[in-house]
């Protein structure tokens, strides 16, 4: 017999049902192909295994029924003028109303004598006399014929999009699987399968889209039934396999530079520190060293909640490159960052006569030239820069250590792209982002990482407090009494969504205002992304010299910048911002000793979720709490930003929920690769052509990382 292999990529056009003319409307769920299809995962379930006859339904449960339209009205509340559509339908045994507030369309959904299931929950009519109503329920035209397939049965619910419902979708996959379903393969090793107890990939594709009886309704519904596990561990699986697949080509093949990490070499680095370094940045060095001396370039994340220090640890690491006589670059996401890098470090490049340079984007021709130069020869030991550094046209003589300083702020295209400044240079990088060691070992391939988990001695926990926007002049009272104790403060203005031109305007309007009305005895400083980079300087300069008491800014000032004697952070319209932001934004003080406040003003209304985030701002300062309430609440995706942080985006499995199953994922998929490299036993064919399959395209931009 010969086997023909599964078809998984048939285009959708031609399954049964769909043709070209909707096949084009697919595209916007990106289904393409009968794998597309059977991997569109239904969001909800509904269960509708318990059709009631009308007489038997119990007020307050949730039910299922099925009748035929009597009449279909619409009428307005006399209170707040809502429009309502008001179903009847009625089955042999009853009548039974439904009502929709504010969804007029609805009354030409439907039209006497259609059958129509309702899914929701049961009162008792009002309105009608002794008959029970459901207000907004779920609803569905039935056909006589597909019966078996909407109802009387768990159903899955999917996301539509214009032209096609969830109960088309049904349809077709139902469809699909009856033609398609008994013979999809396994691609498991039946070890692994046995191992943890999986349903073979049929029965799980099958079980996902339309549960047997009795499966668990809140299971299904929060991703956990056993289909919803079989598919997450193969998506994690298969994922962690490309991972170890990448890393081994690495680990096996390079060489790098070895740097000399000797006493010799570090102990005169050490001596330019004027305070004495935490337990924690004395690990991360210890970490760090060893990398440099191998042979094997470096690839290490530093983790460490904003102001915990990694500027000293990297600085370190940059000077011991240099002093092994290669060129350092270190790489940040904005020029304030930038410069105050430039600033900051300088003093201790020149102290062992070693020179750098600031390389931005709005440079002078002639004095990006000359840098270029200066970068392209190796008279320059270390360079600063933005994406300026990536750019085309910038090469090093001798790239030995690259940093990437807030490196949330970048993809993996552009880490890549500074790695490929040098000859495999050692490279560090560094975020304030907290994610667990699993996670962060997935999501950062195969980094390693250190994390910095104290803070310098002697701070103090910022008080953080939200307040209304009318309660601004007790916000700016609290500004003021900061100011004359001789702190400083910052004002973040509002973030208007992806419109630099409007943070602008409400930044300088503020400007104004404070100047004129608010604080006229103090020194008011105003920083946006459009000055020029010497206005810039030039004012971070005198904030940093004391010469201004309130900076005015846009989220310039987001990340990286360190002025210990700022205590004071404002943020306006702090209902627009993310978690991680806010807690980056007010990173910005409590970095000297004194009591520093962060005060919030939101103006309402606020949603449900932008509540949960402000509490936990005023709840907690610890960054990796931050991050687990921001996961929670936005979900890994976006929280992530998996396609940024170079994953192929997952459909089943939930970076959060299934953390057990991701570590089981990863240790199976890496012992597996180590046991069989190639791929080639006969346990692996089927897993190899899977991964061929699910990672083309994507393993090649992966490889880059
Ligand atoms: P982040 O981790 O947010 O980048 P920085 O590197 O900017 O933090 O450091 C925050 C502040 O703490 C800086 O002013 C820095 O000089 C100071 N600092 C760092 N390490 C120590 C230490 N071991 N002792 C005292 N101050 C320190
Ligand atoms: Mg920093």
């Amino acid at each position: 017999m010969i086997d023909t292999p599964f078809p998984w990529q048939t285009a959708i056009q031609y399954i049964k049902g769909v043709g070209p003319n909707r096949a084009a409307l697919f595209q916007k769920l990106e289904i393409q192909t009968l794998e597309d299809l059977l991997y569109f995962i239904p969001f909800r379930y509904e269960d509708r295994s318990g059709l009631k006859k009308i007489s038997e339904l119990r007020p307050g449960e949730i039910e299922t029924v099925v009748g035929e339209v009597v009449a279909v009205g619409m009428s307005e509340t006399s209170r707040r003028r809502m429009k309502v559509v008001d179903l009847a339908i009625s089955d042999p045994s009853g009548l039974l109303h439904a009502k929709w507030f504010n969804q007029p369309y609805l009354k030409t959904a439907f039209k006497k004598g259609d059958r129509v299931m309702l899914n929701g929950k049961v009162k008792r009519g009002y309105s009608v006399g002794l008959a029970f109503e459901m207000e907004s329920p779920h609803y569905e035209k039935v056909g006589d014929n597909e019966a078996q397939v909407h109802i009387d049965r768990i159903v899955p619910v999917y996301h539509e999009t214009k032209g096609i419902t969830s109960k088309a979708l049904r349809s077709l996959t139902f469809q699909a699987l009856a033609r398609y379903g008994t013979q999809i393969p396994d691609f498991l090793p039946p070890d692994l399968i046995r191992k943890f107890h999986l349903p073979s990939l049929r029965e799980a594709i099958q079980h996902i889209h339309f549960p047997p009886k009795g499966t668990d309704l809140s299971e299904l519904n929060a991703g956990k039934s056993l289909a919803h596990k079989r598919l997450a561990f193969d998506e994690l699986f298969l994922l962690e396999c490309g991972l170890a697949l990448r890393q081994q080509g690495r680990t096996e093949q390079v060489e790098g530079i070895a740097f000399d990490t000797s006493e010799a070499i570090v102990e005169p680095l050490r001596k330019l520190v004027s305070f004495s370094l935490t337990g924690a940045q004395e690990r991360v060095l210890s970490e760090i060293a060893p990398d440099m001396a191998s042979v094997h370039p470096m690839h290490r994340l530093i983790q460490g909640d904003v102001g915990s220090g990694k500027t000293i640890v990297a600085l370190l690491s940059l000077l011991i490159a240099i002093e092994n006589g290669y060129q350092a670059a270190i790489m940040a996401p904005t020029e304030i960052l930038a410069e105050q890098h430039d600033f900051s470090l300088r003093a201790y490049l020149e102290a062992r006569g070693k020179s750098m340079l600031l390389l931005t984007s709005d440079m002078k021709k002639s004095n990006k030239t000359e840098a270029l130069e200066q970068i392209g020869s190796g008279q320059v030991d270390l360079v600063i820069g933005t994406h300026a550094l990536i750019q085309e046209g910038v090469a090093f003589a001798n790239l030995g250590l690259a940093v990437v300083d807030e490196q949330h702020k970048f993809g993996v295209l552009q880490r890549a792209k500074l790695v490929l400044k040098g000859s495999q240079p050692d490279l560090l990088i560094m975020t304030a982002t907290p994610i667990p060691r699993t996670l962060a070992m997935t999501l950062y391939g195969d980094l390693n990482i250190s994390v910095i988990d104290e803070l310098p001695p002697g701070r103090t926990p910022i008080r953080t407090r939200l307040f209304s926007g009318r309660q601004r002049d007790q916000v700016y009272r609290l500004v003021e009494a900061e100011l004359a104790k001789g702190h400083q403060a910052y004002v973040v203005c509002p973030l208007v969504e992806e419109s630099e031109k409007l943070d602008l305007k409400a930044a300088t309007e503020l400007y104004a205002l404070f100047q004129t009305e608010t604080f006229p005895q103090r020194k008011i400083g105003l920083l946006h992304g459009r000055m020029k980079r010497e206005e810039k300087e030039t004012m971070m300069r005198q904030f940093k010299d004391k010469r201004i008491d309130l900076l005015v800014a846009t989220t310039v000032v987001e990340v990286g910048i360190d002025i210990p004697n700022a205590s004071v952070m404002v943020i306006e319209h702090v209902e627009r911002y993310g978690l991680s932001q806010l807690h980056q934004l007010r990173g910005r003080v409590g970095r000297g000793t004194a009591q520093s406040v962060c005060l919030m003003i939101a103006d309402y209304p606020i949603s449900k979720e932008g509540k949960q985030r402000l509490q936990a701002m005023v709840d907690t300062s610890d960054g990796f709490k931050i991050a687990e309430a921001d996961l929670a609440i936005r979900g890994p995706g976006e929280f992530f930003g998996t396609r940024q942080a170079g994953l192929p985006s997952l459909k089943i499995a939930n970076l959060m929920r299934d953390v057990k199953i991701l570590e089981a994922a990863r240790k199976e998929a890496f012992a597996w690769v180590k046991e069989d490299p190639a791929l080639s036993t006969p346990d692996s064919l089927a897993l190899r052509a899977t991964l061929e399959r699910k990672w083309q395209g994507k393993l090649e931009w992966l490889t880059l990382a």
